[in-house]
């Protein structure tokens, strides 16, 4: 019996509440807090009545730590589930640590103005001494660990499905199938079709400036940065078929070349359609990616965020999108001294998740680990002082959950590697 503070009522926490609520064992009470309370109190409704989970709704700046620290004092909550963006991560972090209570979330910091010279200072130094441009990484958050340790507090990091699952199936891999992992490719297909000719499957501001960065991968200790798109596979996917898939940089990366000893490889890559890509690179060329403010008609607007109002709102995708995700890891490493190579990975049904949880499966994917994430820490089985990412906690339980809460696994021991 627990109670949770989630933070954000977009995609992905929509699926979280369905979760929790069907999880009403664990969480007997929860509340929504978001920037838009009417959003929360819509879902309450939809839920209310369908469970025994108590739910309660209140309107919140995340970005302010005063005011997230006295909503989290008075709910007294176990632990608090992030869902807003990742440019929340550290004010919710802070505030955590002024209430006393547990930190989780699925997406590592970013700033939302990547012009702020304070934080471009500090960026330019770590792309020099990291080898990477990406405008997220761990840095951030990990500098909170003495912070948390010193409290008592568990924080932990990245629980959607990649980061999240992934990371949890090289854990996994890491426990039970190797002695060595050599190299980690991590595949991340959507086969699915929404009908329309643009959209994004979660945030699109998040979504777009991760895709339209250059790639990088980790190899023999250091970053390879690569062109956007420059490199391109092309994979059979169980249950999805033939998809060209191009390598990104992505956050998982960082961490597993951490926690994963002795591995000499890590790669990422994520399926796109060419309509997909060529939409996005006109998108880019014209200058409505960027996140730099432009006066129009005596107004400030961040041509990012214009574009976001513009676009599908990623949440009202579920009804029409049809077809499925397949997402996981390929590992190939040595076992009592044999080579050997294993692909474990979840098949997600677009229309089953819209069936069950009126969401998509990329909000589905996510949502659903997130909530295993928040009751692995406040049923005390991950539970240590300091901050984590996933991997480094005992896989077993987490795997156990994914299976009965709607992500099933497959281990293929014999898989199509990638070039
Ligand atoms: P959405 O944009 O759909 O939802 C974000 C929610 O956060 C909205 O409800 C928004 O409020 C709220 N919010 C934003 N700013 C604030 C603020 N300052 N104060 C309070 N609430 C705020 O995003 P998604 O649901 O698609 O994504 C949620 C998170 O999940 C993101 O961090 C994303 O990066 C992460 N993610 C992780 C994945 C993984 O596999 N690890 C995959 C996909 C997403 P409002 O409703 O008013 O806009």
């Amino acid at each position: 019996m627990s109670r949770l503070m989630i933070i954000g009522c977009g995609g992905v926490a929509s699926v979280a509440v369905h979760k929790c609520c069907q999880n009403s064992q664990v969480f007997s009470e929860i509340m929504i807090a978001s920037r838009t309370k009417s959003k929360c109190d819509a879902l309450k409704e939809k839920l209310q009545g369908k469970t025994e989970t108590k739910i309660t709704t209140a309107q919140v700046d995340a970005d302010n730590v005063e005011e997230l620290t006295e909503l989290i004092r008075s709910y007294q909550p176990d632990a608090v589930l992030n869902l807003a963006l990742p440019y929340q991560d550290l004010t919710i972090m802070d505030a955590c640590l002024n209430a006393g209570v547990d930190y989780i979330d699925t997406a590592n910091y970013e700033p939302e103005d990547t012009d702020d010279p304070q934080w471009r200072e500090i960026y330019e130094e770590r792309c020099k001494k990291e080898g990477f441009t990406a405008y997220f990484d761990y840095s951030w958050q990990w500098a909170y660990k003495e912070k948390y340790e010193k409290a008592g507090l568990t924080a932990l990091l990245g629980t959607g499905f990649d980061p999240g699952v992934t990371s949890v199936f090289a854990a996994y891999a890491q426990k039970h199938y190797f002695d060595q992992i050599d190299t980690i490719d991590i595949l991340d297909c959507n086969g699915g079709d929404h009908g329309y000719p643009f959209a994004t499957n979660f945030n699109p501001e998040i979504n777009l400036r991760e895709v339209s960065a250059n790639g990088s991968y980790w190899e023999n200790g250091h970053w390879v940065e690569t062109e956007p798109m420059e490199i391109k596979r092309e994979y059979d996917f169980p249950q999805v078929g033939k998809k060209d898939m191009y390598l990104l940089h992505h956050e998982e990366i960082e961490s597993l070349a951490k926690n994963i000893p002795g591995v000499k490889r890590i790669r990422f890559f994520m399926t796109f359609g060419q309509s997909y890509l060529t939409h996005m690179k006109c998108l880019e060329n014209v200058g409505m990616l960027s996140t730099s403010p432009v006066e129009f008609n005596g107004q400030e607007i961040v041509p990012i965020q214009f574009l976001r109002k513009l676009l599908p709102d990623p949440a009202t995708l579920g009804p029409r999108t049809v077809g499925k995700t397949n997402i996981g890891c390929i590992f190939h490493g040595t076992k009592d001294g044999k080579e050997k190579t294993i692909y474990i990975y979840n098949v997600c049904d677009h229309q089953e998740c819209y069936r069950e949880v009126e969401s998509q499966a990329v909000s589905y994917t996510t949502g659903v680990p997130a909530m295993i994430g928040a009751m692995m820490v406040v049923t005390g089985q991950w539970k240590k002082p300091g901050v984590f990412n996933v991997e480094e906690f005992d896989p077993d339980p987490y795997m156990e959950a994914l299976n009965r809460w709607g992500l099933p696994w497959t281990v293929c021991e014999d898989p199509e590697t990638v070039e």
